[in-house]
């Protein structure tokens, strides 16, 4: 599957096959905590941040808004923010043209948050973020805001989701983090019900 420029790559074997006279399967899995569909923790960009298995579960699971950011070219901008109806406390998933593109191979230019964009919805004080691919930040700028914003205030990100299959509107989003303790981020299986 695509990784993140320069993360480890996937890798999946069985450890204990069946077909080898062994009673079960069990596989051996190797992969980075950015992998897929992940939530990142602030200790992905603070040295003495949280970890993933501090974060307190709330913001994981509830109504979630869902924009359709499509129209917009480079970056989610602040304009494109501002014009919508974001409150405090606001689950909040960005598609773009991210999963209109597709996830097969891995393309540096990918639509992500502007700075601007993420310091004023971290100042919203929304409890979660998310967007349609496996970053929320610019490749290689040294505008870190997307990352910092967020996770400064414990504002898990969402990274990662496929929303090619997603309409603009409300639902119920259930993103648990797996629990691994002292984890800079951590895969999650992302799910949005419909009322
Ligand atoms: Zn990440």
């Amino acid at each position: 599957m695509m990784v993140y420029p320069g993360n480890p790559e996937v890798v999946i074997e069985l450890a204990q096959d069946i077909e080898c006279g062994a009673s079960s399967n069990v596989s051996k899995m190797s992969l980075g905590s950015h992998t897929g569909t992940h939530i990142d923790a602030p200790r992905h960009v603070f040295k003495e941040g949280e970890p993933i298995d501090k974060f307190a579960l709330e913001a994981f699971f509830g109504p979630c808004k869902v924009f359709d950011a499509t129209s917009e070219e480079k970056q989610v901008s602040l304009y494109f923010v501002e014009s919508k109806e974001i409150q405090k406390g606001d689950r909040v998933l960005f598609k773009t043209k991210n999963s209109e593109r597709g996830f097969e191979t891995f393309r540096n230019d990918f639509v992500f948050l502007s700075g601007e964009a993420s310091e004023y919805l971290a100042k919203k004080e929304i409890s979660l973020v998310g967007i349609d691919y496996l970053s929320i930040k610019e490749k290689g700028s040294k505008d870190n805001r997307p990352h910092t914003e967020f996770l400064s205030r414990g504002i898990p990100i969402l990274e990662g989701i496929d929303l090619s299959r997603v309409t603009e509107g409300e639902y119920v989003i259930s993103a648990f983090p797996l629990k691994i303790e002292g984890a800079d981020g951590a895969l999650a299986r992302a799910v949005l019900i419909e009322d």
